[in-house]
């Protein structure tokens, strides 16, 4: 496959009205502007802070865009509407920056009924959560750094490793997957070490628990390469999900500001070159994991889908899911899915207060480079010249 076969805007789009990618294209008009998406994002944290109401722009604006809804519940349509496309959605519990274990056990909670609701409904194969959701960050830095923790630090981690556990029981009762993102580097190894030891007890008969790699790391190559050594000789399956990773500028930051080396590859082309080598480790591999795209790169969309046909990998094989975050790349999503192979959206949910600095990373993300159109919008642009034009033909 080359990646021109994403450019079928038709298939990419045709879940959405005219006036919702109407609504879609001056959205990522209003974005497109870095000054204009800076000082959106400060107005909205100062209004959110004396509570001003601004939500219903946001609704309207970025929320119903890249989100679901609210609740659970909320989502019923976009899964329906994902689904008669062939498309799958992960339920994503989008709330951030919490601290207080209140907030965590709500989380905790919420995604137990991300992973229940995906039980028996083939349009949710994947639930998926943060670890640093259910656990204060600085508890995890400290188990990364190896410190001794005190007493209450000790119990308290139990509990972060009991609800994991419960979470994947969960999605391993309900036959569906659990999908763990990945983090900061610093509090990455906490994450890592409890995954695999998840991956050890539910990944015996099939793949349950997927762990997440960012190749714009220099070392997660050969740490993809170890889990899988580890697997293999230890008689369980490894789920992988493969993304290039998003914390590139504070990874740099800090490690300058602490002077150590930083754990991000020296450039792109490097991150390019580690994300397509571990999908070639994946695909090689398939007999002892499970493997999870996740990506808005097109040519590494269609390279996984080239290395599938070249291993004699089945496009609907249960072992390979493509995904991308709702509201983005539709044309590799939905393109995807009308081929054949097995995609599936993350759908972000959560009260609108709390999923703005989500919102707002989707913004910043798609903030044009020099004046140049974003990828989004330009395909949006395409798909509605290409509508206009077949309105004049039928005219
Ligand atoms: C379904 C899904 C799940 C995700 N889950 C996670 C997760 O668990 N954890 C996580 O961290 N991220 C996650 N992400 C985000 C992901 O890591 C990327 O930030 C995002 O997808 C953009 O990368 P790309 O592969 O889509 O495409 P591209 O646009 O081709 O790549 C952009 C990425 O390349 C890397 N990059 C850019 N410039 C440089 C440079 N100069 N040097 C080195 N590398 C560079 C960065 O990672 C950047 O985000 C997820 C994304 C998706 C679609």
């Amino acid at each position: 496959m080359q990646p021109e076969a994403f450019d079928d805007t038709e298939i990419a789009f045709r879940h959405k009205s005219d006036r919702e990618l109407a609504k879609a294209y001056w959205m990522f008009k209003l974005i497109a502007w870095p000054w204009m998406v800076r000082l959106g994002s400060r107005l909205v944290d100062l209004a959110l802070m004396l509570r001003i109401p601004v939500h219903w722009a946001l609704r309207w604006n970025v929320f119903e865009h890249f989100c679901g809804g609210e609740s659970i519940e909320a989502c019923a349509p976009t899964i329906k509407a994902l689904d008669q496309h062939g498309v799958g959605t992960i339920l994503d519990f989008s709330v951030e920056g919490k601290e207080s274990d209140a907030d965590f056990e709500r989380s905790f909670q919420e995604i137990l009924q991300t992973a229940d609701t995906a039980a028996g409904d083939e349009r949710i194969p994947f639930c998926v959560f943060k670890v640093s959701g259910i656990a204060r960050h600085d508890l995890l830095t400290k188990v990364s750094d190896g410190a001794e923790l005190s007493k209450a630090e000790a119990a308290e981690f139990e509990t972060v490793v009991e609800r994991i556990d419960a979470i994947c029981k969960r999605a391993a009762d309900g036959g569906t997957y659990a999908l763990i993102d990945a983090e900061e580097t610093w509090i990455q190894p906490a994450i890592d070490d409890v995954t695999l030891k998840m991956c050890r007890t539910y990944n015996q008969e099939r793949v349950v628990v997927f762990n997440t790699y960012q190749l714009y790391r220099h070392d997660r190559l050969q740490a993809l390469r170890d889990d899988l050594a580890q697997a293999r000789e230890g008689g369980f399956q490894l789920g992988a999900k493969l993304v290039r990773g998003a914390y590139m500028e504070k990874e740099r930051e800090r490690a300058e500001e602490k002077g150590y080396p930083s754990p991000i590859q020296p450039d792109k082309a490097a991150t390019d070159r580690d994300f397509d080598a571990a999908l070639a480790v994946c695909a090689e591999n398939l007999e002892h994991l499970a493997v999870c795209v996740g990506t808005h790169n097109e040519t590494s969309s269609a390279t996984m889908a080239r290395l599938m046909a070249e291993h004699g990998i089945e496009k609907s094989d249960p072992r390979v899911y493509f995904s991308q975050l709702l509201g983005m790349s539709d044309h590799i999503s939905f393109n995807l899915a009308a081929l054949g192979y097995n995609v599936a959206k993350y759908v972000p949910y959560g009260p609108l207060r709390e999923v703005v600095p989500y919102l707002i990373r989707r913004a910043e993300e798609n903030t044009s480079v020099a004046g140049q159109t974003g990828r989004e919008l330009q395909l949006i642009q395409d798909e509605r010249a290409r509508r206009a034009k077949q309105l004049q033909l039928a005219g």
